[in-house]
């Protein structure tokens, strides 16, 4: 037997979930150049507080302002600017590599331990995905893994009979059942991180020497972000890799 296709996730889902919206003070107007987003607005706005630069005396558009303090390495006022996403299609692997950026983020994933995961998807390690007998070697681990999940629960659920509080027993049943299922596990999560936050992640998971899915799915998130708000992520470069996957690497190190 072979996982039903639709339960085989071959890449990661990425959507924008929330962007800041900066309402301008009457009382402190800017001069504005160019075009920009919300959120580069409000980094700008809280740069030109700090020396009360609200003529913009160098007549600078956003991005030249913005690309100046990446490049100063000042970037604080980044973290004025929150972005939103659903990540969806990623393994619970890469979520445990994930939450390891702490700074500036806030997650919110799926519980195993509350949501059944009978029907759950997998996702494909990216190397493995287009090698028929390498597809077909971890495609029978998921369904090995899957069928004892089932049976765990059920078996669980019958022991616990006593636990009449049925959300309590379901819990106590899922959790330690999910013992069994594999690292390659779908899940969802939400990620809301300050754009300072998400350009020194990016750094790290889209570089070469990041695991391969995450890297795949940091390019996803770069992509979605450099379109939402260009200026914060400008001086990334997306390119082909020697091992033949994209990955990308950035002007401003860790502003
Ligand atoms: C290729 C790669 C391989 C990895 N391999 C492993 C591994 O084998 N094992 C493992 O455990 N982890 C591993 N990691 C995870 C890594 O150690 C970090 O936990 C992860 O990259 C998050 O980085 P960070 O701590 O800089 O991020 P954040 O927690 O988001 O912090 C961002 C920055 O804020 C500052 N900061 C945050 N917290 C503190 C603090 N408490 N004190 C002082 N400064 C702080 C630091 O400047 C930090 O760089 C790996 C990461 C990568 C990219």
């Amino acid at each position: 037997m072979t996982p039903r296709e639709s339960a085989v996730v071959r890449a990661p889902l990425v959507t924008i979930l929330a962007r800041p919206t900066f309402i301008a003070p009457a009382h402190l107007p800017v001069a504005w150049v160019g075009e920009s987003t919300d959120g580069e607005r409000l980094a700008e706005f809280a740069g030109r507080l700090c020396y009360m630069s609200q003529r913009n005396p160098a007549q600078r558009t956003t991005h030249e302002y913005l690309d100046n303090i990446k490049k100063q390495g000042h970037g604080s006022v980044f973290e004025h600017a929150s972005y939103s996403l659903l990540l969806e299609g990623v393994s619970r692997s890469l979520t445990h590599e994930l939450v390891r950026h702490r700074a500036g983020f806030a997650y919110s994933q799926v519980s195993q331990r509350y949501v059944d995961e009978s029907a759950a998807c997998f996702v494909m390690p990216p190397a493995v995905i287009g090698d028929a007998a390498l597809e077909a070697t971890w495609c029978a681990q998921m369904d090995v893994a899957l069928d004892s999940y089932v049976t765990l629960i059920d078996a669980l659920m019958s022991r616990y009979g006593w636990v009449n509080d049925t959300v309590h027993r379901r819990k106590m049943a899922r959790e330690a059942a999910r013992g069994v299922l594999p690292n390659s596990t779908e899940t969802k999560i939400v990620i809301t991180g300050n754009a300072r936050a998400w350009r020194t992640l990016l750094e790290l998971r889209t570089s070469e020497g990041a695991e391969l899915e995450f890297r795949r799915a940091a390019i996803a998130m770069l992509r979605a972000l450099r379109s939402e708000t260009p200026a914060f992520f400008s001086d990334f470069d997306i390119y082909d890799a020697a091992d033949r996957w994209p990955a990308a690497r950035v002007l401003y190190h860790k502003v």
